[in-house]
């Protein structure tokens, strides 16, 4: 199975939902449309609409985080995964790079990923190396520190994807080497396997992922599917990733 995870990030209004309408109608028809699924993780003010919305449909809607805690508390502006639940989301990124950059802990992932799991959200796990811990050739050591500190056998494997973001990649237009993607996701994939004693969970990459460059990664067998930012914000943009990654 292969996934293809859109992240809107700041962008969306109710009448957005336009664009995934368009998006579940190619999707609806597509003739390899049982190779993949397609989750999309608008803010969370759009969540329960659109949840609503797609419920019984192709699409699947998450959240982009969620708190430390679960149920209510009195820290304002958290939204816990217990609430996120409650309006229908399915999944949640953890741990992204914009996140982590706000001062997430290991502590605090750890946290989000297990209170997560305990409301049956399935976790998509962003890990990945800034532009100087990649320089300084420190991808492999970030990246078992990132998943060890975090992920343990305790954990439902099945509910657990991880998304590879290198942060020198997102939204800059610059993506790894074939080679060096290979290498740190068959990396990611042993760091894994040791982690839950057996097969790894799905490894997605992420990062200027666009109609051009997605035919380039079908070539990475390892590779078992995306995170777009940027470009899940255009129906077309999102369309053309899935339709030239399965010519
Ligand atoms: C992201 O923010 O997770 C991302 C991958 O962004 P972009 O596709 O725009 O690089």
């Amino acid at each position: 199975m292969r996934y293809f995870i859109g992240n809107w990030k700041m962008f969306g209004v109710p009448n957005s939902i336009n664009i995934l309408k368009k998006i579940n109608s190619f999707y609806s028809k597509d003739k390899n449309r049982n190779k993949y699924r397609v989750i999309v993780t608008p803010p969370y003010t759009l969540i329960q609409a659109y949840s609503a919305y797609f419920k019984g449909k192709k699409i699947t809607i998450g959240a982009q985080n969620c708190y430390q805690k679960d149920g209510f508390s009195s820290d304002t502006a958290a939204v816990s995964p217990y609430m996120i639940k409650s309006v229908g989301a399915e999944y949640t990124l953890v741990g992204h790079s914009d996140n982590r950059s706000e001062g997430e802990t290991d502590f605090m992932l750890r946290n989000k990923v297990s209170l997560a799991l305990k409301n049956n959200l399935t976790v998509v796990y962003c890990i990945g190396e800034s532009k100087s811990e990649k320089k300084n050739k420190r991808t492999f050591s970030v990246l078992k520190r990132q998943l060890k500190k975090v992920l343990d056998k305790k954990i439902k494997k099945n509910k657990i994807i991880v998304a590879y973001e290198p942060v020198w990649s997102i939204g800059s237009g610059k993506i790894p080497t074939s080679d060096d993607l290979k290498k740190t996701t068959l990396y990611i994939k042993k760091i894994l396997r040791g982690i839950f004693k057996g097969k790894s969970p799905a490894v997605l990459y992420g990062g200027s992922v666009n109609g051009e460059n997605s035919a380039l990664f079908k070539k990475i067998k390892e590779i078992d599917g995306f995170l777009i930012g940027g470009a899940s914000k255009s129906s077309k943009k999102f369309i053309d990733i899935i339709k030239n990654y399965y010519r």
